[in-house]
């Protein structure tokens, strides 16, 4: 006997039916698996490459020194020259009589000659932090970089007649795309292992505070002197930071060292020979 309903659906297509429900939720999950999987996937890889491109130590996309491995701290001061945060450093650290690097913006040091002059005859370390500090300049194509560079190098060379071995990108951003640029002008890209982040508006307490209390020996400390052609940052909590920074690590039993005694490297190139390499010279 019928019941109401089996004859539109016999058994037969009704398992089809169900079969084809199976089949297709089967499926639906299967996508949704393939689906979530890659999202994951394109999750994980984004953020493996925010992570080279923004981490100070990350060396993926090229590589870096962000620490020594001999005693000693050293101080870097990024974004100079720039009066008068520039000067005000310099007499600082001539009065505590301690060595820095100056990663110079190749058009601040076109622009005030003098000051580069002064940080190489006072004894500090001139490195590249490119000529125009583009903010997003790590997207750029290697033609740019190349630009970049030999341009912050010649104006350096012809202010101090030396030309840098070191190089920080703007910000600390890496990509591929400036990886082999570096190479082929022999650059050594430095990072840094601690930093006041005095680039942004902050208080001489907050500076010393990120840079004291757990120094130890190897570390690079970053600081700014100047400032990018388009910004107007204060250097005065760098300024007032400047001492308790350098008593603060002594007292730690700590000693300042430059940069490129503390990673035991030449801080300068020669020129370039006929055949387009470089070789090291004294520093
Ligand atoms: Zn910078």
């Amino acid at each position: 006997m019928q019941r109401e309903g089996e004859k539109d659906n016999p058994p037969h297509v009704f398992a089809i039916s169900l079969r084809v429900t199976n089949s297709t939720y089967t499926g639906a999950v299967a996508l949704t698996g393939i689906y979530v999987g890659s999202a994951v996937v394109l999750a994980a890889c984004s953020a493996a490459a925010g992570y080279a491109y923004l981490a100070p130590a990350c060396g993926a996309f090229l590589p870096l020194v962000s620490r020594g491995r001999t005693k000693g701290v050293a101080l870097t001061f990024d974004d100079g020259p720039t009066p008068p945060g520039t000067e005000r450093v310099l007499e600082i650290l001539a009065h505590y009589r301690v060595p820095a690097a100056f990663f110079v913006i190749g058009a601040n040091a076109a622009r005030w000659p003098d000051l580069v002059r002064r940080m190489h005859t006072e004894g500090h370390l001139i490195c590249n932090h490119t000529y125009d500090h583009v903010p997003t300049g790590a997207l750029r194509p290697p033609s740019f970089w190349r630009g970049q560079l030999a341009r912050t190098d010649a104006v350096v060379e012809s202010i101090i007649g030396r030309r840098p071995a070191f190089f920080r990108p703007p910000l600390g951003h890496k990509s591929p795309w400036m990886a082999r640029p570096i190479r082929e002008r022999g650059l050594v890209t430095v990072a840094w292992s601690r930093r006041g982040l005095d680039g942004i508006a902050t208080t001489p307490e907050r500076i010393t505070r990120r840079l004291v209390p757990h120094a130890r020996d190897g570390d690079i400390l970053l600081l700014h002197d100047g400032r990018e052609p388009s910004s107007s940052r204060d250097p005065t909590p760098t300024i007032e930071a400047l001492p308790k920074v350098i008593e603060g690590i002594r007292a730690r039993g700590l000693s300042f060292v430059r940069l490129d005694a503390l990673l035991g490297r030449e801080g300068y190139l020669a020129a370039a020979t006929p055949t387009g390499e470089t070789a090291t010279s004294s520093a």
